[in-house]
């Protein structure tokens, strides 16, 4: 039997960077941290953090804003997987104007969407340190697969 080809293929993520999210599921996972960076290596940390509560589950979003890459988060809003979006709360640090609010909305449509991202953009989930086993979240680090100092070691 002939080999069923696929003749329209769905336009795929840009893949030359590491660790790109290829599916709108991995923002509702639960402990999700990644990275949306530009071609100046501007970038916005993310946590979005699942939580059970008796009658229903919020996603908890989150922007890394200190240098503890495990602690140093700032409340954003809330994830809302059915629609892919972000609402923010009362206790919302940012406005929907504001860049932190923006980048990631534009994150997660690329994502859903499949779409390609401009060259020099990434949208990257979070790595670790192949040595010490830390979290990395700067682009470089990701794509290096080692912290800065362990790196700086290794020279
Ligand atoms: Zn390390």
């Amino acid at each position: 039997m002939e080999q069923q080809q696929n003749l329209f293929p769905q336009p795929t993520q840009n893949l030359q960077y590491s660790n790109s999210i290829k599916d709108p599921k991995f923002f509702e996972l639960g402990k999700a941290i990644f990275t949306v960076s530009n071609p100046t290596n501007d970038h916005y940390t993310y946590k979005i953090k699942i939580k059970k509560f008796e009658k229903n589950t919020l996603w908890f979003v989150y922007l890394l804003t200190g240098p503890d890459n495990n602690n140093s988060y700032t409340y954003l809003g809330v994830y809302i997987p059915s629609i892919h979006g972000i609402r923010l709360t009362a206790k919302s640090k940012y406005t929907t104007e504001s860049k932190p609010f923006q980048v990631l909305k534009w994150a997660i449509k690329k994502v859903v969407n499949k779409e390609q991202v401009p060259n020099g953009y990434k949208i990257q989930h979070e790595n670790k340190c192949g040595r010490c086993g830390r979290l990395l979240t700067t682009p470089e680090s990701i794509d290096r697969g080692i912290g800065p100092e362990c790196f700086a070691m290794h020279r």
